[in-house]
């Protein structure tokens, strides 16, 4: 069953908006405000659905929290305001995609499929993925074979495999990995880093998968097309 969670205060859109997510087959859960989206994100929906002006939280904030606990799932934002596009979709919120309002009820629903469809486990776009994460099982496999990773090292893994294609910093891992606040040691994560590559078969002079970025952190590779 796939659980959509669908954070909006105002119910002449949210009222409509269940009825449609309900008749597509999805199970929702409707929150109106930021405190309570957060509570429910907790019960790992399978999407959510969030309204940017709710009345307690901003919702990019709802969308940041949500991420920095280090969940994963798609995040489709619904904004009235337009001027803030370039803040969802640039300042790092952790967004997937946006709908503007108002919306057509059909448009949402295609959005709402193709990020469901892109988030599957074994969906068409991890299919030609050398590394695959199974983020509910905590599985990770290297050319379908499982791999033996310590808890941190599969967090590590997993929040990179996430970002792929691009540079997650230092602190935004030492954050989501470590919990930590990042107070200028990294040998920590130097360390995974190099036992990940070592478990990938990555040369550091000529990394395919985990590249360093000079200054900033470490970026994912793409998976070589074919
Ligand atoms: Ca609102």
């Amino acid at each position: 069953m796939t659980r959509v969670l669908l954070v909006e205060d105002d119910p002449g859109i949210s009222v409509p908006l269940t009825r449609a997510l309900r008749r597509e087959g999805y199970t929702v859960d409707v929150r109106s405000d930021g405190e309570s989206a957060l509570e429910a994100a907790r019960t790992r929906p399978d999407l959510i659905v969030l309204d940017l002006g709710l009345p307690d939280m901003d919702g990019l904030e709802v969308c940041r929290r949500i991420r920095e606990h280090g969940r994963t799932q798609p995040v489709l934002i619904l904004t009235a305001r337009a001027e803030e596009l370039d803040a969802v979709v640039g300042l790092d919120a952790g967004a997937d995609d946006y709908v503007t309002k108002p919306f057509r009820l059909a448009e949402l629903l295609a959005r709402v499929r193709a990020l469901l469809r892109r988030n599957a486990p074994d969906g068409a776009g991890e299919l030609d993925a050398e590394v695959r994460i199974d983020a509910d099982a905590r599985r990770a496999y290297f050319h379908d074979e499982e791999m033996q990773l310590t808890a941190k090292e599969f967090d590590l893994l997993r929040v990179l495999v996430r970002e792929r294609g691009r540079v997650v910093t230092r602190e935004q891992l030492m954050r989501e990995v470590w919990d930590t606040e990042w107070f200028g040691s990294t040998k920590t994560l130097d360390m995974h880093i190099s036992v990940l590559r070592k478990k990938l078969g990555d040369d550091v002079a000529q990394p395919r998968f985990i590249s360093t970025v000079r200054g900033m952190g470490f970026r994912f590779e793409r998976p070589a097309a074919g």
